[in-house]
């Protein structure tokens, strides 16, 4: 499945509303941390504006209730970046200073090279509800609909669904992000070269069991790190101490084992682990090969599960990545991760096709400046992992294929 694209639709002198992912995370101050999704966008709004269009843009950022607008929700920080990454490109960056389904003088204002950007959709209520009059209310604001928002397509928000299905017959296509996104995470998954090795970690085996089970007989290995394996240890009666368990899974994460070894896919556990007596980086350390001692906490693979899960990895001609090994945010406890990152840049190198995905996995790749080593870093968090969960997403249904 591939979709058609915005460089394949004529714009000169078309109002493109793009629907972007500019959910970005904050300091206290507001400013942006981490303006990777916002610059992720960027070559989908300049092939509007160097081709004679103008760009109505809109994202929902944090979580506000619907209750109009909220000063600290306001996308103000997110026009300011964008007039930066714009500059040169675009002719203005408007914020609107309307609630999304009131801009319609703004809309019609807008000249051709200009970025009008909307304010957080999640203002008006009928944005999480999937409401179709507050999508028809934004549909007549441009001529086609653009989806680029992929760490929302996962849901069906009005903006992501209603409003595509409001504004046909007006041609609806996908964004250079959106559709590289479901390149990597729909199509190479789909035909993915073998050996393909799925690592998956994180915190909570809970989150990331549907994924597990769809990838069982798909891939030929699956690398089980973070917090996510202790559960698994303690279903093959290895003792893991205070480390953090899902006791009620533990009889699930036996039968994910066994299904495992009826369908050829080995599930690699770590071997040895690092581990700490509070959950706090200063805390005293140890590590514990097989057993944990009662009174410590696994908060990190430990080297030679980290050797072990290397090799694996060097013998993939696919890799899909989702979660850390361990607490990488708590330095020492990041090197498992780090170890992994490094195998996985490593296999990239040698060719294979390696994506990672989850927030979680994206930032520890982007503080530790790894990103640029894969194949492919996914946007989306909830989205990405749903993927890999084998999902079809609705709102990609309107969009028009190739
Ligand atoms: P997730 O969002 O499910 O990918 O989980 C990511 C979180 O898992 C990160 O905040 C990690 O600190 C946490 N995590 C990873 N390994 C461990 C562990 N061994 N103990 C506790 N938390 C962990």
């Amino acid at each position: 499945m591939s979709k058609k694209t915005i460089d394949q639709l004529d714009v000169r002198g078309k109002k493109i509303f793009i629907r972007a992912d500019f959910n970005v995370p904050q300091h206290d101050d507001g400013s942006i941390s981490d303006d990777r999704r916002i610059r992720a966008t960027i070559p989908t709004i300049e092939s509007v504006l160097k081709r004679g269009g103008s760009v109505i843009v809109a994202s929902h950022l944090g979580r506000p209730e619907g209750k109009g607008h909220e000063p600290q929700y306001s996308m103000k920080a997110v026009a300011q970046r964008l007039r930066e990454l714009l500059a040169g490109i675009a002719g203005t960056v408007h914020l609107s200073s309307a609630l999304p389904s009131q801009a319609h003088a703004d809309a019609a204002a807008l000249k051709s090279g200009e970025v009008l950007l909307l304010e957080n959709l999640r203002f008006e209520k009928g944005e999480k509800k999937g409401d179709a009059r507050f999508a028809a209310a934004i549909a007549p604001y441009a001529d086609a609909y653009c989806n680029d928002a992929f760490g929302a397509s996962h849901r069906n928000d009005a903006s992501m669904l209603a409003l595509p299905l409001a504004m046909k017959p007006k041609p609806c296509v996908a964004g250079f992000l959106l559709a590289k996104e479901l390149k990597f995470l729909g199509e190479t998954l789909e035909n993915a070269r073998k050996p393909f090795v799925a690592i998956l970690g994180g915190a909570k085996v809970s989150d990331k069991l549907p994924a597990l089970e769809h990838m069982i007989g798909k891939v030929d290995a699956i690398i089980v790190g973070g917090a996510m394996a202790y559960t698994f240890l303690l279903a093959q009666g290895i003792a893991v101490g205070a480390s953090r368990v899902e006791k009620d899974l533990v009889e699930k994460a036996k039968g994910i084992l066994e299904l495992a070894k009826s369908r050829a896919t080995q599930i690699l556990l770590p071997v040895d682990h690092n581990c700490g007596r509070e959950f706090k980086a200063d805390t005293q350390k140890n590590i514990f090969a097989g057993a944990i001692d009662d009174g410590w906490m696994g908060l990190d693979i430990g080297p030679q599960s980290a050797k072990l899960f290397a090799s694996e990895i060097a013998k993939a001609k696919t890799v899909i990545w989702n979660g850390p090994m361990g607490v990488f945010e708590m330095p020492p406890f990041d090197a498992g991760t780090l170890a992994v990152a490094h195998a996985v840049i490593q296999a990239t190198k040698s060719g294979a096709t390696t994506v990672a995905g989850g927030g979680d996995t994206a930032a520890a790749l982007e503080i530790a400046g790894l990103s640029a080593g894969l194949s492919h870093v996914s946007t989306g968090g909830g989205a990405s992992l749903e993927m890999l969960e084998g999902k079809k997403f609705e709102s990609l249904v309107p969009i028009e294929e190739a």
